[in-house]
C-alpha cells in the first residue's frame, strides 16, 4: 500500500484502454429489489409493451432488468466517451491543506465537457438507442438546463432531432443555457406551454405559473407519444440512467485500485439519484455481496428533502400524472420546492434503486442549507480552482464537514465525493451569495403535509 503523501498524484488518470467497457447494474446484487413501476390506471406493473410507447425498446429492457449484472457498452458509445473520458479523479491536496485535516480527500470530476456535468454519460446512451431503433428524434424536459444541454450534444452527434421542454423560470433566467442547446440544434420550448394538452390545462389552472420539472415531464411525454417516430428520454431517476452513470464509479474504482486505495466514505449530491447511484455502483456491489463495507452518504438540499423528510410510497413522477407510479422517497408530486439555486436537486422524488437501498439502511442521507453550501463552494473554488455547480457543492459541504471531524479525532479517513459539474451558468446564484442576499428557506411540516396529501392511494 502506498500511503505516504505525494506518492499519490494530484490526478489519477486511467489510460484509454483502461476505461470500463461494461456498465454495472447494482440491482442484480440487491436482495430486496426496487419495487416495480406501476401503470397508474391499472396499478399493475408496467409491461415492456406499455413502456415501449414512451421509451426506446432497448432502454425499456435495461429499465426492467433486475438480474443482469453487466451490460456491454456499445462501441459507438465507448468511442463517444473517449472524447471526454476518462474523467479525472483528483486528490484534493490543496483542500486538505486548507482544512488542515489528516483526512485524504478525493473527488471524481465530471464537469470536463461542454454540457458541464455527468449527464452526458446517459444522454449519449439514450440517444444512441433511439438512433439504433430508427427514430427521428427524442423529447425531454430540463430544469436548470444541464440535461437538455447534454442531450442536445448527443443528438447533434448522432443526427437526431431533439425537443426540449424547459421549466419556464429557468428558460427566462438562464438564456445562455438555452442558446447552448439551440447551438447544438435542439428546439427549446418554455414549459408550461400551449403546445400540449397538459400544458394548456396547467396554464388554465395556474395562470402565471413559472413551471416545474414535473410539469415539463408531462409535456415532453405527451409530445413524444403524439408524434410519429419520437420517444421520451429522462436524465435522472430511472434505473437505466443509474446503469449508464455507473461508468463514473467503475472508473473511480479502477483508478483507486491502481494505488490500493479504499475509501471509508463515499459522498454525493442527490437530485433524482443518478450521479450518486453511478458513483457508488461498484462499491455498493461489494457491500451488497458482503465483500467490503463503505459509508455511503446522499446529500440533498434542506429545501427539497426527499430522503430525510419524505415518505417511502408510490407516487407520480410528474405533475400531469401521465407517468408510471414509482415507489420512492417522495415529497409528493404536487410539492413545489422554494426556488433554491440548485435546480438539479429540485425533483420531488428519488430513484427507486436508491430508495430501496436507503430503506434497507445500506446508505445514509443528510440535508444541508443553501448558504452553507455556497460557503463550501467558495472555499473549494479558492483552494482547488474549480468553480463547482451548486448541486455538486452539496457533496463538497458534507465532505468538508467529515474532513473537519477527522481533524478533531485525528483519524486519517479516506473520503471520496462526486464533483458532478461546473457552475458557470449559476453565477446569478453566486452573485446572490456574494451580495449576502441568499436565504435558507426550509419547508415546514405543514408545507410537506400538503404534498403528502396528494399521494395516490396504492397499498
Ligand atoms: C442534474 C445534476 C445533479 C443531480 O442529478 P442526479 O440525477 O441526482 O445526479 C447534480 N449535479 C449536477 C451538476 C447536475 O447537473
Amino acid at each position: 500500500m502506498m500511503t505516504e503523501k505525494n506518492t499519490i498524484p494530484y490526478k489519477i488518470y486511467l489510460e484509454e484502454h483502461e476505461i470500463p467497457t461494461q456498465w454495472y447494474n447494482m440491482r442484480a446484487d440487491m436482495k430486496n429489489k426496487p419495487a416495480p413501476i406501476l401503470n397508474p390506471g391499472t396499478l399493475q406493473p408496467m409491461t415492456a409493451e406499455e413502456l415501449g410507447h414512451v421509451f426506446c425498446d432497448e432502454l425499456v429492457k435495461q429499465e426492467l432488468d433486475d438480474t443482469t449484472p453487466y451490460f456491454d457498452i456499445p462501441q459507438e458509445i465507448q468511442d463517444f466517451y473517449k472524447m471526454y473520458r476518462p474523467s479525472p479523479l483528483v486528490r484534493a491536496y490543496c483542500l486538505e491543506k486548507a482544512l488542515d485535516t489528516p483526512a485524504k480527500i478525493y473527488y471524481k470530476f465530471e464537469g470536463n465537457n461542454t454540457s458541464g456535468s455527468h449527464k452526458l454519460n446517459s444522454a449519449i446512451a439514450q440517444a444512441y438507442y433511439a438512433k439504433k431503433q430508427g427514430l427521428k428524434g427524442v423529447t425531454t424536459e430540463t430544469g436548470a438546463g444541464q440535461w437538455g444541454t447534454a442531450l442536445s450534444m448527443a443528438c447533434a452527434y448522432l443526427g437526431l432531432d431533439c425537443q426540449v421542454y424547459m421549466v419556464k423560470c429557468s428558460y427566462e433566467q438562464k438564456p445562455f443555457r438555452r442558446e447552448v442547446m439551440r447551438t447544438y440544434g435542439a428546439s427549446v420550448t418554455p414549459s408550461p406551454s400551449n403546445t400540449t394538452n397538459v400544458g394548456r390545462k396547467i396554464l388554465a389552472e395556474f395562470p402565471g405559473t413559472t413551471g416545474s420539472l414535473g410539469c415539463a415531464i408531462s409535456e415532453a411525454v405527451e409530445a413524444a407519444t403524439t408524434q410519429e417516430g419520437y420517444r421520451y428520454v429522462l436524465g435522472s431517476v430511472l434505473s437505466q440512467v443509474l446503469l449508464h452513470q455507473s461508468i463514473i464509479g467503475l472508473e473511480t474504482k479502477a483508478a483507486l485500485d491502481k494505488y490500493g486505495i479504499q475509501p471509508d466514505m463515499i459522498i454525493g449530491c442527490a437530485g433524482g439519484g443518478s450521479n450518486l447511484g453511478g458513483l457508488i455502483a461498484p462499491f455498493m456491489g461489494e457491500k451488497l455481496r458482503g465483500e467490503k463495507d463503505y459509508r455511503i452518504i446522499a446529500v440533498e438540499p434542506a429545501s427539497c428533502p426527499s430522503f430525510t423528510r419524505g415518505k417511502y410510497a408510490y407516487d407520480f413522477c410528474d405533475t400531469g400524472m401521465v407517468c408510471p407510479l414509482a415507489k420512492m422517497y417522495t415529497l409528493g408530486s404536487g410539492f413545489i420546492p422554494s426556488p433554491n439555486h440548485a435546480g438539479g436537486l429540485r425533483f420531488h422524488g428519488m430513484s427507486t434503486v436508491l430508495s430501496q437501498l436507503y430503506h434497507d439502511k445500506l446508505m445514509e442521507a443528510t440535508s444541508v442549507e443553501q448558504t452553507a453550501v455556497f460557503e463550501a463552494a467558495t472555499k473549494f473554488a479558492r483552494t482547488e480552482g474549480i468553480l463547482p455547480a451548486p448541486e455538486s457543492s452539496h457533496a463538497i459541504k458534507v465532505a468538508m464537514d467529515e474532513a473537519l471531524k477527522c481533524k478533531e479525532t485525528g483519524e486519517e479517513k479516506t473520503i471520496l465525493f462526486g464533483l458532478t459539474g461546473t457552475g458557470y451558468f449559476d453565477l446569478v446564484a453566486y452573485e446572490k451569495f456574494n451580495n449576502g442576499e441568499m436565504d435558507d428557506y426550509i419547508p415546514t411540516d405543514a408545507d410537506l403535509e400538503k404534498g403528502f396529501a396528494g399521494l395516490p392511494k396504492v397499498e
